[in-house]
């Protein structure tokens, strides 16, 4: 009897083990799903955030500058407008507080670096993300040369299709932000976003992107750099003009403490 149960007790045990490894591996599923539907409701956010932010930089640096100089707004209908970028919320609550430490602005975590604080936004706070309402701006990339400011290798040979996909994106952009029957600012900006951003979107001749520069503050921190280096220039000079004289006027002294020193020496 002992004998025949034992034989049955090895093949039971095998199954339970099995059954048990069976009803883990369901629980670690979907343990795992969970975290993953989750994401999923966030991921469902087709949208680059590194390339939303690299747009923003460029409109920022090599575009609103010289909107803000023509006193011109831009309308809504503009992709470029700040409410048209779906990160832009999240990204104006991003605390830097120290090189090493940046904050959420929401909940007032901190994290070594931005990365994490990206990943904090996505997990915590995407449902702040307005979705319905905004779009993203990192779809205007291409027309914005993001790949130009990200340092992304690009290709050394240029694909005719996509310069000419780009470069009707780039119009339509002029066309949307900068419509030339709104008077004259708005057609002077048309004709500058057109050399700036939509000339170099050609497989012909050797274009760069924003031949027309970038923010005109830059002039202003050049000039501040620049008079600070003539005042320490001046200064430095002074000082070594007034030195010079010192040591003219009293090299004897100096001679008699070289001397004083040396003998003092051997003692
Ligand atoms: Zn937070």
């Amino acid at each position: 009897m002992v004998r025949g149960s034992s034989k049955w007790v090895a093949p039971f045990f095998l199954c339970l083990l099995l059954s048990l490894h069976k009803i883990q591996g369901q629980e670690e599923s979907t343990t795992s799903r969970t975290p993953k539907q989750e994401l999923g409701d966030a991921v469902e956010v087709h949208c680059s955030r590194e390339r939303s932010r690299a747009a923003w930089k460029i409109i920022e640096e090599y575009l609103m500058p010289f909107v803000d100089k023509e006193r011109y707004q831009l309308s809504r209908r503009c992709r470029l407008h700040p409410d048209n970028d779906l990160y832009r919320d999240q990204e104006q609550h991003k605390i830097r507080l120290d090189i090493n430490e940046w904050q959420c602005g929401y909940c007032k975590k901190s994290f070594y670096e931005e990365k994490y604080l990206d990943k904090h936004f996505d997990n915590r706070h995407y449902n702040l993300l307005n979705v319905s309402h905004s779009r993203c701006l990192a779809d205007v990339c291409g027309a914005l040369h993001c790949d130009h400011v990200m340092d992304i290798s690009l290709k050394t040979k240029c694909n005719p299709a996509a310069a000419a996909r780009n470069h009707l994106l780039c119009e339509s952009l002029a066309d949307s932000c900068f419509p030339v029957n709104e008077g004259p600012s708005a057609s002077r900006l048309h004709e500058f976003f057109l050399r700036q951003f939509c000339d170099a979107h050609t497989c012909k001749g050797n274009q760069k992107p924003f031949s027309r520069g970038r923010k005109k503050r830059m002039n202003i921190f050049y000039l501040i750099v620049s008079i600070l280096t003539i005042l320490l220039l001046l200064l430095f000079y002074t000082y070594m003009y007034l030195y010079q004289r010192g040591i003219k006027r009293g090299p004897q002294k100096l001679i008699r403490v070289s001397q004083s020193g040396r003998k003092k020496k051997p003692s």
